[in-house]
């Protein structure tokens, strides 16, 4: 099944947008992946730009294709993620943080994406895990393909990211006219997200920015480069996670009562002591500073308003 993105704006600092293709009116997710951005190529001067904001009862990964990108967060992280690198922040019971694009690189081409944590971990200790050197993938049924492992196991290589819930990640990188058949975990549904080239999955075209998703039950997944252009996918795909959940804003809750909750701890913030839910960004000496963000982005980013329904869990 494809699913096509929807144009996003990413924030109202630089008006630049993203390709989102999960949530999507046909699926709401794929294993606990969530939430699927994908950002540029565009020219770094156009790059991230979002000030503190917060998040709860999830992980975000952030991976670069192109680009440099500064993380600053409220459990003290300064951390600049390049490609071939992940950024992986669990949120668990609150976290804020932002992100400012940094000079140097011409362009920039990212994904974020978010991964629901399970009920027995939601509520956790936030944290942040950078991933430096990441297992590399060598395919020996199509020539000059290669891949890194973002999270999970492929092809008996493991990630050590840590997540909650059984997930597989990977950047392939796939010649012209290169075709592979990948070994994945039949218990796993997946998708594969196009971010350059064109590629047949099963037989199924996938243009740029589209996400293919492959239900469980396949042991393999075909692909085939057959644009002009190298094919540069990701891949993701997870163990259907079968918890209804309340997705809103930037927060993942069980009831519209927590979404009000964690909503009026956020819009307080400023009132709030540097122990609150959210903790307060780090200037990186480890001082935690309170309000005033030390960061180049400056300020934060409040909640909007509610609407006017009773927020429902779904599957
Ligand atoms: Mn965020």
């Amino acid at each position: 099944m494809l699913l096509e993105p929807r144009l996003v704006k990413l924030s109202t600092r630089t008006g630049v947008e993203v390709r989102r293709t999960l949530p999507n009116a046909k699926l709401r997710r794929i294993g606990a992946w969530v939430f699927v951005d994908h950002f540029g190529p565009t020219e770094q001067t156009d790059g991230m730009v979002v000030a503190a904001h917060p998040h709860t009862g999830l992980q975000t990964m952030t991976w670069l294709f192109a680009g440099k990108v500064e993380h600053r967060d409220s459990v003290g992280s300064v951390q600049v993620i390049e490609p071939g690198q992940v950024n992986l922040m669990t949120a668990g019971r609150g976290i804020s943080h932002s992100e400012l694009s940094q000079r140097g690189p011409i362009s920039m081409h990212a994904a974020q994406l978010w991964i629901a944590l399970p009920e027995n971990a939601r509520k956790i200790t936030p944290s942040f895990q950078h991933i430096d050197v990441l297992p590399q993938l060598r395919f020996a049924d199509a020539r000059h393909a290669t891949g890194s492992l973002l999270v999970g196991k492929l092809m008996g290589q493991r990630s050590p990211a840590v997540v909650h819930t059984p997930l597989v990640a990977a950047e392939l990188n796939l010649p012209t006219g290169s075709v592979l058949t990948l070994p994945v975990d039949a218990s796993f549904e997946h998708g594969i997200l196009v971010v350059g080239g064109e590629a047949l999955v099963n037989g199924e075209r996938v243009g740029v920015t589209n996400l293919e998703f492959v239900a469980a039950g396949q042991g393999e997944l075909r692909l085939e480069s057959i644009g002009p252009e190298p094919l540069q996918l990701l891949l993701i795909g997870g163990e259907p996670f079968n918890e209804p959940i309340v997705m809103w804003w930037n927060f993942i809750a069980r009831t519209h009562e927590e979404i009000v909750a964690m909503r009026e701890a956020w819009n307080s913030y400023e009132l709030a002591d540097a122990n609150g839910r959210f903790g307060a960004l780090s200037d990186g000496s480890g001082a935690t500073l309170f309000s005033t963000f030390a960061d180049e982005v400056g300020g934060w980013i409040p909640a909007p308003e509610l609407p006017n329904v009773v927020l429902r869990a779904r599957l």
